[in-house]
């Protein structure tokens, strides 16, 4: 397949299937991809953010490690990673990501509200939407008292990551809308399925 683009604060689904790779471009740097899977054969089996830390024993997972399931089945292994930091603690940003942490009074629907319309088709419903693998997301903790900053990217234009499918599955994939995880500006995301 051909390098197909998601445009600026915006989101898509599509079917991957078992062995097929999905490679996830930042085109033109410093920006956030929101990645969420489920199980296509049963939508109730989704990545596990707790799970697949606690199994690899660290907070940043990057080529050679394992996105497991609710179920404890794995989903994705990593199988290239051209950054090797990404954020699997914090939710997709949302309307009230928007209002609690921007005080924004006209919030934008988010990475949230752009997997809600990208999944509905495929029988996900909001309450079912897990913590997204944010491919390039740069979190920064503060090693004594667990404070969370959301740094700019540490990825350049052309700087990719690629997951090996382990199922069958439905993806959600976003070009993230929040300010701070974008250094302030929103651009496209592009991915690749082989
Ligand atoms: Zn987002």
């Amino acid at each position: 397949m051909s390098v197909a683009t998601i445009p600026p604060r915006s989101g898509t689904a599509f079917r991957l299937s078992k062995g097929q790779l999905l490679t996830v471009i930042d085109p033109q740097g410093e920006q956030v991809a929101d990645l969420v899977v489920f199980n296509a054969q049963d939508i109730r089996e989704a990545i596990s953010s707790g799970r697949s830390l606690d199994y690899a024993s660290k907070l940043y997972l990057t080529t050679g490690d394992l996105i497991y399931s609710n179920r404890s089945n794995v989903m994705l292994s990593i199988v290239e990673d051209t950054v090797g930091r990404h954020d699997f603690l914090l939710t997709p940003c949302s309307r009230e990501t928007f209002k609690i942490i921007y005080h924004d009074e006209n919030p934008h629907q988010g990475c949230f509200g752009n997997l809600e319309a990208a999944l509905a088709p495929y029988g996900v419903q909001s309450d079912a939407i897990p913590v997204a693998f944010n491919c390039f997301m740069n979190v920064v903790i503060a090693p004594e008292t667990g404070a969370l900053t959301v740094e700019a990217p540490l990825s350049r234009g052309g700087d990719h990551v690629t997951f090996r499918a382990e199922m069958d599955l439905i993806v959600g994939l976003t070009a993230c809308s929040a300010l701070q995880s974008n250094n302030y500006t929103f651009k496209p995301i592009d991915y690749r399925i082989e």
